[in-house]
């Protein structure tokens, strides 16, 4: 056996351990098997992270097997998809056996947390990259786009946003301070907001998660919605435990996979209470275009969307 099959063969416990119900064949053939539920859609997305552009170079690679599932089972969350399964296409410099337990062993804490199965994979020598195919299902019609917000739905947020640029500054610290916790807990630990997804199947009237900075994804279902927003910036909660993201880290700053939520003000009253507590409430959808911020001794200032990362122009 060779080095690079000893290293895939240390992803077999992990796809066996997830298997479930709705991955009829897993891997070790040509392709995997996934069923989809009659009255129910396929629903999937592709990421790559690439060393040093997407998560640092010597990143600790059980904190990268949990990110990059994460990250990639957002997207299912924001569309309202109950995750299945994935793939995983693994570029590595070497076959470094413990790196690769290690990932392992985040990607499996994340699938189970998640409810996803491995379902098959690749893995080649190159500059280290993962690339992850995400898959889940959703009732007939019932995925929440991009392109549905109406002038004068609201604009609402699942979570504090900011942490995740707010702990680009302590990621090398050796000693952070406690202060500085929840920003790192929101870097290496993200949470895809799946369950809150669900509920908004039929009720959000677009969703998107929050990877790019909220101006930015926001920006995204304003463009998508043909819509314009108007945004409080008192309003955007921002407080990791105590300590807090600044109102920029919070507007511009990616990497929180919260989600940008529109849905009419009688949707969110027809929302369980612990559903729509969980929402803050930050603005209004109007007619028009462009995002501009309403203070609170009512100047508006606008502001040039979309302002996140383009991988290619920079910031
Ligand atoms: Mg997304």
């Amino acid at each position: 056996m060779g080095e690079f099959e000893l290293i895939r063969a240390l992803f077999h416990p992990l796809a066996e351990a997830t298997r479930q119900h709705g991955v009829v064949l897993g891997p070790g053939d040509d392709c995997a098997i996934q069923r989809v539920p009659q009255g129910h859609e396929l629903v999937f997305s592709i990421d790559t992270l690439v060393a040093g552009v997407h998560f640092p170079s010597g990143y600790d690679p059980a904190q990268l097997g949990w990110r990059s599932l994460a990250v990639a089972v957002s997207d299912l969350a924001a569309m309202g998809a109950d995750p299945v399964c994935y793939t995983l296409a693994l570029t590595l410099p070497e076959a470094d056996s413990d790196w690769v337990t290690a990932l392992v062993s985040g990607l499996r804490e994340a699938s189970f947390a998640f409810g996803i199965a491995l379902a098959g994979g690749d893995i080649t020598r190159g500059p280290l990259t993962l690339t992850l195919q995400v898959q889940g299902t959703v009732p007939e019609g019932q995925a929440i786009r991009r392109s549905g917000a109406r002038p004068g739905d609201l604009v609402a947020v699942s979570g504090p946003l900011g942490g995740a640029a707010a702990a680009l500054a302590w990621l090398d610290a050796t000693d952070p301070p406690a202060s500085v916790e929840g920003f790192l807990a929101r870097y290496h630990h993200p949470m895809p907001r799946c369950a809150l997804g669900r509920h908004l199947r039929g009720v959000a009237s677009a969703a998107i998660d929050i990877s790019d900075g909220l101006v930015a994804d926001l920006g995204h279902i304003l463009e998508a919605s043909s819509v314009g927003a108007e945004l409080e910036p008192g309003r955007v909660p921002r407080d990791f435990g105590g300590t807090w993201a600044s109102l920029d880290q919070a507007l511009y700053g990616g990497d929180d996979y919260e989600l940008c939520v529109t849905l009419a003000p009688a949707a969110l009253d027809r929302l369980p209470g612990h559903v729509a507590s969980s929402l803050d409430v930050i603005g209004r959808v109007c007619a028009g275009s462009g995002l501009r911020l309403v203070q609170a001794d009512g100047i508006i200032e606008e502001i040039a969307v979309p302002a996140g990362y383009d991988h290619f122009k920079g910031r």
